[in-house]
């Protein structure tokens, strides 16, 4: 496995959309292993394979119960509203106040190529959310109703 640089604004490979994995191979396998490690390394609750320079729809996050995967995910259902602080690992030293669906649910494959779908709420729900949203090149500070840096009021 290799850890990738993680990509901070203003490249514009975080500002371009990412086009869907035809075929799940080992490249796509060895990148859903590099993201895992390259989103440990970094101390990330999730990645999106944009954030590393690779336009494919790819997320990978952990939240709590292990690393996961998903392929070409689409929220095909979301519902009410919460509002909550986000950080991205590509727009480093800031933080900020984002409204999102409070209950997601999300359709994409796995590694295996099985069609997963997969039901998130509170904080699963806005990772999922915010790491969609990099596949389509939009950022939190797009979302945010107010970013700040780190460590000043
Ligand atoms: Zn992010």
């Amino acid at each position: 496995m290799a850890v990738y640089q993680v990509l901070e604004v203003p490249d514009q490979l975080l500002r371009s959309r990412a086009k869907p994995v035809k075929n799940i191979n080992n490249g796509v396998l060895r990148l859903v292993d590099n993201m895992i490690e390259t989103m440990y390394e970094a101390d990330g609750v999730g990645l999106a394979a944009p954030q590393i320079g690779v336009l494919r729809r790819v997320i990978v996050f952990d939240i709590g119960q292990g690393p996961m995967e998903l392929i070409n995910p689409e929220i095909i259902h979301q519902e009410g509203e919460q509002v909550g602080l986000e950080g991205c690992l590509s727009v480093p030293g800031t933080h900020g106040q984002v409204k999102r669906a409070h209950r997601v649910v999300v359709q994409g494959l796995n590694r295996q190529g099985e069609s997963v779908s997969l039901e998130g709420e509170e904080l699963t729900a806005r990772v999922l959310q915010h790491e969609i949203d990099h596949l389509d090149g939009i950022l939190y500070t797009d979302r945010a109703e107010w970013v700040k840096r780190n460590g000043r009021k």
